[in-house]
């Protein structure tokens, strides 16, 4: 398995306290448990390391000996993600691991002993779920900080 990171990435995900050992970590646990969504040739994994969900958005080629991917970003939340909640809206995501559509949804979020519904991408089927970069960095983050404020 070869992992390209381009300089910008890299710039990035160092900015989001990411290392590049936790971006291979994710790559390679997802292509050896095939637990992540894919869309084409774009895939998104995540692993809880340490204290964080670390996620990898990746475009995947694969070669004739092995697989290259490309880094297209990572980020992380710190909420933990629970039960699935609902499953209401199709997503252009397919759960590789199932095999089956996954949806866009609601998924049970703890942080700080405090659970609230949030937005995710869930596979029905296997009950994984999926936090997509802009609300991980967005709207997460937010209320990541709001209870570390209440909580101080
Ligand atoms: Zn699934």
């Amino acid at each position: 398995m070869e992992i390209k990171i381009p300089n910008e990435v890299m710039e990035l995900i160092g900015k989001r306290g990411i290392k590049e050992a936790d971006v291979k970590d994710v790559i390679e646990t997802a292509e050896s448990s095939n637990k992540k969504i894919v869309m084409g040739n774009r895939n998104i994994a995540k692993k809880i390391i340490g204290q964080a969900t670390v996620y990898v958005d990746y475009e995947l080629e694969k070669g004739l000996v092995r697989k290259h991917a490309t880094v297209k970003s990572a980020y992380s939340h710190r909420l933990m993600l629970g039960e699935i909640v609902n499953a209401t809206d199709k997503s252009d995501w397919v759960c590789a691991h199932c095999n089956e559509p996954a949806l866009y949804g609601h998924v049970a979020m703890t942080y700080m002993q405090v659970t609230r519904n949030g937005p995710a991408v869930v596979c029905p089927k296997c009950k994984d779920s999926w936090v997509e970069e802009y609300l991980a960095t967005k709207t997460l983050a937010a209320v990541e900080g709001l209870f570390e404020k209440k909580r101080a």
